[in-house]
């Protein structure tokens, strides 16, 4: 015997008829999901997308390939002899990027290369629009990480009750006051009236000699 809803004193409808019904109510209705790509996505303005690179920031210094856990980061690079600019002066030395390439493919999207690099070469852009059919296209090279840079949204502006960066406020403090009254003289020994007083030596007074410690016996 088949199982019927009943409504508590009153004649029994199939279940298979509401569902029925409540389908066809809903039919005539416009739909609420909006599929991607018909419809983009509303994401959070920090969303990790991809990573994005200011080349001119980047200085080389192998931090980020160091501490990436997923060891995905290739750089290449070598070094660069800047001349002197004064007569006599000294030549400096700077590294100049070769090759900067991120494998989306390993990446596991941990931001540890952002978080370490002391320039702030690396960025997050809420960019996601890179899949590919081979899997070795995700491989990308600088030229393509810093096609990412203008997606990276602006820094958030500082809390307004926030403290003032430390920078500011050194540049705005008014300089230390320079002491203009003349230091005090040396301490000088009590002298009876009439005498020169006795300044104080230049050397500590010398110690009293060690003595062995008493046995009592
Ligand atoms: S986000 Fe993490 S895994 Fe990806 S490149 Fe940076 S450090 Fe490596
Ligand atoms: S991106 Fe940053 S941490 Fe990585 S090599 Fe360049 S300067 Fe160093």
């Amino acid at each position: 015997m088949s199982q019927q809803a009943k409504k508590p004193g009153g004649i029994g409808i199939p279940g298979i008829l509401k569902g029925l019904a409540t389908t066809a109510r809903t039919m005539s209705k416009p739909a609420h999901t909006a599929e991607y790509p018909d419809a983009p996505p509303h994401l959070p303005p920090r969303s990790r997308g991809v990573i994005a690179l200011l080349e001119e920031n980047c200085t080389s210094c192998m931090l980020c390939a160091r501490e990436c856990p997923d060891w995905c980061i290739y750089i290449d690079s070598h070094k660069e002899t800047i001349p002197a600019t004064t007569p006599g002066g000294r030549e400096r030395q700077r590294n100049v990027l070769d090759r900067f390439a991120i494998d989306f493919s390993l990446c596991m999207y941990c931001g540890i290369c952002i978080e370490v690099c002391p320039f702030d070469a690396l960025h997050w852009s809420p960019e996601f629009e890179y899949a590919e059919l081979d899997i070795r296209d995700l491989l990308h090279e600088k030229d393509r990480l810093g096609q990412w840079m203008p997606t990276v949204p602006p820094p958030s502006a500082l809390d307004e009750h926030s403290a003032e960066a430390a920078e500011i406020g050194a540049t705005t403090r008014p300089g230390r006051l320079v002491r203009t009254t003349p230091a005090r003289p040396p301490a000088s020994r009590a002298t009876p009236a009439g005498q020169q007083a006795e300044s104080a030596p230049d050397t500590a007074p010398e110690t009293p000699p060690e003595t062995a410690p008493e046995t009592g016996e």
